[in-house]
């Protein structure tokens, strides 16, 4: 069950409480290049982004942001670290939430209080952003714990499991995160500042685990969830499905960000999978293809990447299956909202568990198309299936005799 968090407004999305698990995400261009980082926003959100931040290092991307503003439909948020008058002037210009460490601002809590009387006047959120890595986390005693040995009564030298003292040094580092977080809260809470989310990030999976499980023990305030430097496409999106989704699965979180070093766009549909895998949001397309194996008789690779590609921007919960040969073809593609299933250079098309047709090869990418069209609102279903059809060709009429490049056996 969803662990019950207060509730916070950022523009106009609700984070916490009852609120869907916000997605977000962060831009990857030069804030100040108002042009790019317009655009790479307008493709975050075409893809289903719910919440942008920028990076704002410098005043000249301070003043471009109400700019940027004006030409979103998204809530907003600046990643300041250091100067305080940068989130001053980002505030001043609309933002609707700002990220910092009250950690690593210069004159530390008296420049909080500067921003939290900006952040009152002007309405605008705020994450605490508590990351592992700014805490002095290898400190003596942790170092002390990995390296320790102890001289045995029969003067034979015994060295700490190492895998227990990583243990007790993930305990310690996150105890320090979330009393920092807590500290940082409490400086606000003196000033009656509650519209407040508290980010815990590490780059070990553990330790954000650790560190978020024992500040929702302790503080009712809303949980941003990330992996921060988790990784390119492969391993940053399974160490965030690992560590988000065991978060999530103990009803902890309530908006997430899937980090990867890839374009910002690639981080929302890895964010989704792992919200619909948990049943938490059901937003676009569920998606079911097989693996493919010795038995396959069609390119179900090929068919199953290209369909999930063409239905990426659709928002209308449907689910779909491309299955590669009759053994769990025909079961799947039933229990789908529109199903293929492969066979011979021909496949099944089922459509709310009833067949349609069945069609050669090279006509299932139109014909799946087609089918999840007419399930779809007008205007989605446009850009699924265009007018005239869709005119590629999928497959390559892959059997599995030509696929093992065997002679075709005559049977
Ligand atoms: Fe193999 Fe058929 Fe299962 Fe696909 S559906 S993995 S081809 S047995």
């Amino acid at each position: 069950m969803r662990r019950k968090t207060r509730q916070i407004s950022v523009g106009n999305v609700a984070i916490g409480g009852d609120a869907p698990i916000v997605v977000q995400s962060m831009t990857t261009t030069y804030t100040r290049d108002v042009e790019s980082t317009v655009a790479q926003i307008h493709r975050l959100e075409d893809v289903g982004c719910e919440l942008v931040r920028v990076a704002v290092p410098e005043m000249e991307d301070a003043v471009v942001l109400g700019e940027i503003k004006r030409r979103i439909h998204i809530p907003l948020v600046a990643d300041i670290h250091y100067n305080p008058a940068l989130a001053l002037e980002a505030i001043r210009q609309g933002i609707d939430k700002v990220r910092i460490n009250p950690g690593n601002l210069i004159n530390g809590r008296k420049s909080l209080e500067q921003i939290v009387a900006a952040a009152k006047e002007h309405g605008t959120a705020m994450r605490i952003g508590v990351n592992s890595g700014s805490i002095d986390a290898l400190d003596q005693r942790a170092q002390m714990q990995r390296i320790q040995v102890r001289l045995r009564d029969d003067g034979v030298l015994e060295r700490t499991d190492p895998a227990e003292a990583r243990r007790k040094e993930r305990e310690h580092l996150s105890e320090r995160m979330v009393a920092r977080a807590l500290e940082y809260i409490s400086w606000c809470e003196a000033m009656d500042f509650h519209e407040i989310d508290v980010s815990l990030k590490s780059s070990s999976v553990l330790t954000a685990i650790a560190a978020y499980r024992l500040f929702s023990q302790r503080s009712d305030y809303p949980l941003h969830l990330g992996i921060t430097e988790a990784g390119t496409l492969v391993s940053g999106s399974v160490k965030s499905a690992v560590g988000l989704g065991i978060l999530l699965a103990e009803g902890i979180g309530d908006t997430i960000r899937v980090s990867l070093s890839a374009e910002p766009e690639e981080e929302i549909p890895v964010a989704y999978e792992i919200l619909r895998s948990l049943e938490l949001r059901n937003r676009g397309v569920t998606f079911v293809s097989c693996p493919s194996c010795g038995r396959v008789e069609i390119d179900v690779i090929q068919v199953a990447n290209e369909v999930e590609k063409r239905l990426a921007k659709v928002q209308t919960p449907i689910h779909v299956a491309v299955m590669g040969c009759v053994v769990n073809g025909p079961g799947e593609s039933r229990e789908a909202d529109v199903g293929l299933a492969g066979g011979k250079g021909k496949g099944v098309i089922f459509r709310k568990g009833q067949v349609i047709k069945t069609v050669p090869e090279d006509q299932f990418l139109d014909a799946v198309l087609k089918e999840v069209a007419s399930l779809l609102p007008p205007a989605e279903a446009k850009m699924v299936y265009p007018e005239g059809g869709i005119q590629e060709v999928a497959g390559k009429h892959r059997t599995r005799e030509e696929g093992m490049n065997l002679p075709i056996l005559k049977r």
